[in-house]
Order: C-alpha cells, then structure tokens, then sequence
C-alpha cells in the first residue's frame, strides 16, 4: 500500500484535463495543471442541439478563482464563449490572445451576453404567462442538465451536483460579466513567448483559422524537466485567402489536433469557386433568391472576397448583395483594421487600392426591419445572413420565409454541427419545425465545403507530416466520434510511437 504522501509525489507533475471538444465539436475547453499552476485553454461555449446547450450549465470543473491564466485560441463562440460565465464565477486573472482576436472576441461576447440576457428576459415572460408549463420545462432541463453532467467527460472532477444549480431562467452571463471579462484581456503578438503563470510561458502562432486565430505552444518548466504541450487550437488550410497560413511546427512532447474534418476531403479550391459561380448564374437566370448563411467571423468575410473576385473576372453577373449581419460588419471593419495579418495577395491587392472584402455597392442591412424587408426586395438577390448553423441569427427569419420557394437557392458555405437545423436542411429533410411551425422545404439546397476554415483529413495530415520530433502522445480532440474514429488511424500509422486517444478525460503528462 503506497501512503498518500508518496501517492502525491508519484503524481505527474503536469495533468491536462480535456473539459469539452472531446467527442464533439463545440465547448473547447482544457486544463493544464503542475504542482504551483493551473492554466486554462479556450473556454468555449457548447452549441448545436439543446442537449449540447445545456452542458453550458454544468458548474465548472475547477475552482475559477484557483486559475492563473485564461489562453484563448480564437474568437469564435465555441472557443470563447463561456469566459464572461468564468469571470461571473470568481476567474480575474488575465487571459492572453493575439490582438485581432482580443478585437473579434469584444464583438462575440458582447453579442452573446445580449442574446444571454434577450433569451432569459423571454422565459420569464413566458413563465409568468403559463406558470405550470415552465416548471415541466424546468423540470426536464434540470433532468437534462442532471444527464449532461454524469455524461460529461469532465464529470469526474467536478464538485458541485446538479441539485445545487439554480437559476435555470437566468441568463448565463450578462453584458456588464461580458464587460468584466473584457477588461482582463491582454493582447499578444504571435512569436512572442509569454510568460503566462509560475512556470508556464505560451506562443502564438498563426493558424490560419481566422483573424488572429492562434496554435499555441505551452512550455512548462519544472524541476522533473520541461514539456512542450502544443494546441492546435482550430486549425485553418493552406491557401485560404485574406490570412495567412497556418504556422509549421515541427516539435511537441505533447500534441492536441483538431479533427473536426477526419475522414474527409474538402473539395478542391477552384471547384468550390466554380459552384459558387454556378449557384449565382442560375440565381440570376431564375431570378431568384440565393441565400447563405454564414458565421459572420472568417466565413463572410471570404464568401464576399470570393463573390467580388467572379464579379471582376466576369465570371458571375452582377447580382446585388445584401449583407444581413451587423456583427459580420464589424468583423470586416477589425479585420481591416489588422491588415498586418493578412497575407501577400490581400496585401497586394491593397497596395493596387483594391478592397479586397468589398463587394461593390453591396447593401448592409443595420436593423431587424431592413432585414425583413429584404424578402421583398427586386431579385434577383444574394443575401450572406449569420448564423452559419441556422441556429439563431437573422438566417432563421430568411430560412422561414423561403424555405417553401423553389425560386430560393439555399446554399451552405461552412461546416453544419451535428443536429442542427443546418445539418437537416443539409442532409435533405422535406420539411422542417421553425418557431413551432411545421414547414414544407421546396427551395433548392446546395452544399459547398471548399471553403471550410478547417483544414481537411489530407491538410491535417501534412501539418502533423512537419513534426521532426514525434510527440509522445498526440490527442485527437474537437471531433464528432465518426470523424475521430476515421482519422486515428491515420494519426498512428504517421508514427507507431504515437498514441491517440481520443475522447480523454485526463493524462498525465510524465
Ligand atoms: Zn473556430
């Protein structure tokens, strides 16, 4: 029997706990904790269907107050999105990213905290109108949220039950938790090592994801040696246009890659352009509608770089855009104000004068109204309206209005998370239930996966081609299971040294 005193030394002087993206693609969230330090790495929102949403209520896993240091990958929610609900729970120690991800990351909380308090505002009304019926929702959530936390990989670790969770009708965090979060932002250049807690320094490097998107590379020095631990955060591909490209890297002990395009291919660039061509040409000759709907960080500012660049080939005619997001327009403002970090061809064209994220007389709609009246607007039309699953934003008005048209082109540009309302207009459903209404789905609908900020199975694979020095374990994370499952293999047939388990609740890195 070994005392406990020799149990502790025996420990691993560096534990990483995998607290979300584990067998899924939202939530990221990881902790790397040593004997005298405790650093968390993305703190991302669960999104997608409402059985992923409500683990966003699962208590943390650790004390927040006990963290040093908050790194954030990028800005997107599933990255970010959870931070203000850490600083309402006690977490004020800084957070360190890249400076166009501080500027993007303000836009995205900001944002959630209003949608937070907007969605609370509502159940209370509703609970004050049918009393009886919000306590059976409650009553189910709490189940719901009672199953999330036993389900949860993190589950082990955490300390308080689900009986003790109240407040269901509470937003998760408000504007002024989203404030607060903001102020502990510390902006970093990429290249540069940080000291980030005792012990611990972090790198940013390019990941070609999105602006400011960052691999960052952990380094932990202690007394038993010192252990390179790097997070691929999310990584973007080659060749995507306004970025750059992720950032090599050759060397980890540890290594955490993102796998939520194992098994699959992306179609090659210039097709992707071509289809985008085709469904604006056939939207002009039926004058119809071409909708698309977008995450309004990354991929809008793409699809409108790709439809400005057909229009000056003559590729396309001109077919007029109305730009329905306003959060995709302040994106595109930061994005133009960290021209820094696009790459030589953006700058080029801004060197020519050119605006490369403009599409000439492009109408941005400011209010809800505008929005609506889109509808009736003269077509032919294209509308680029957020969010990119169609669960929530302005896209979902659009969707209901036209989903019954045959003259509608419902066309997806980006990645549809499993159970989402994108992912079953996607994969084909006749009718789908918006806002209680059951609707018919006669529009067309299209698919484009070229343009994924991603990288696919063979881009993954040549990035992990570049490390010299094989990891000691390489973890698969930010994967649905089937993706995982079709790209571990892979994984371990690069190196048979390597192991990869995906889906890990914690290791111990010795
Ligand atoms: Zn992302």
């Amino acid at each position: 029997m070994t005392a406990p005193g020799a149990a502790a030394a025996m420990m691993a002087a560096v534990r990483l706990h995998f607290l979300g993206a584990t067998r899924t693609v939202t939530g990221s969230q990881y902790l790397l904790e040593t004997d005298r330090a405790r650093v968390v790495i993305d703190c991302g929102m669960f999104q997608g269907s409402p059985h992923d949403v409500i683990r966003n209520r699962v208590p943390f896993a650790y004390e927040p107050t006990a963290i040093d240091a908050l790194l954030l990958t990028h800005a997107h929610l599933d990255h970010c999105g959870l931070i203000p609900h850490l600083v309402g729970s006690g977490f004020r120690k800084p957070i360190y990213a890249v400076g166009g991800t501080v500027d993007l990351t303000r836009l995205v909380l900001l944002d959630s905290a209003k949608l937070q308090e907007e969605a609370a505002e509502s159940h209370q009304r509703f609970a004050a109108r049918h009393p009886d019926r919000a306590a059976a929702e409650d009553e189910a959530t709490m189940a719901d949220l009672a199953a999330a936390t036993t389900e949860d990989p993190a589950a082990a670790t955490r300390n308080a039950p689900p009986a003790a969770i109240t407040g269901l009708r509470a937003p998760l965090y408000t504007v002024d938790d989203a404030n607060a979060a903001l102020a502990l932002f510390q902006s970093v250049e990429y290249g540069v090592e940080v000291p980030v807690a005792p012990g611990i320094t972090a790198t940013f490097l390019d990941a070609g994801h999105i602006l400011g998107s960052a691999i960052i590379r952990v380094v932990v020095r202690e007394a038993q040696g010192d252990r390179t631990i790097v997070f691929s955060g999310d990584l973007g591909r080659p060749d995507t246009p306004i970025i750059r490209d992720p950032v090599t890297v050759t060397s980890a002990d540890y290594l955490l890659i993102e796998s939520t395009y194992g098994g699959r291919t992306h179609e090659p660039e210039e097709e992707a352009v071509r289809m985008l061509g085709e469904a604006v040409k056939l939207t002009a000759d039926a004058k119809g509608v071409l909708l698309m709907p977008s995450f309004a960080i990354g991929r809008t500012q793409e699809i409108v770089y790709r439809l400005n660049q057909l229009l000056q080939a003559g590729s396309v005619p001109r077919v007029p855009l109305y730009l329905d997001s306003p959060m995709a327009q302040r994106a595109t403002d930061i994005y133009r104000a960290h021209a820094d970090y696009f790459d030589d061809d953006a700058r080029a064209l801004i060197a020519r004068h050119d605006a490369p994220i403009d599409y000439p007389g492009a109408a941005v709609t400011a209010s809800a109204k505008d929005s609506l009246a889109i509808e009736q607007a003269a077509r032919p039309l294209m509308v680029v309206a957020s969010n990119g699953m169609i669960t929530g934003g302005r896209i979902v008005q659009h969707v209901k209005a036209l989903v019954g048209d045959p003259a509608m082109t419902l066309l997806f540009v980006g990645y549809q998370g499993e159970g989402t309302l994108g992912a079953r207009l996607q994969q084909g459903a006749t009718s789908v239930r918006i806002d209680g209404q059951d609707l018919e789905v006669r529009c067309q609908v299209r698919s484009i996966d070229g343009f994924s900020a991603h990288a696919d199975e063979p881009e993954l694979l040549a990035w992990l081609g570049n490390f010299a020095t094989k990891p000691r374990t390489t973890f698969i994370v930010h994967g649905d299971p089937a993706a995982q499952a079709a790209f571990e293999p892979k994984v371990r047939a690069l190196a048979s040294r390597r192991r990869c388990p995906p889906g890990a609740r914690r290791s111990d890195l010795t």
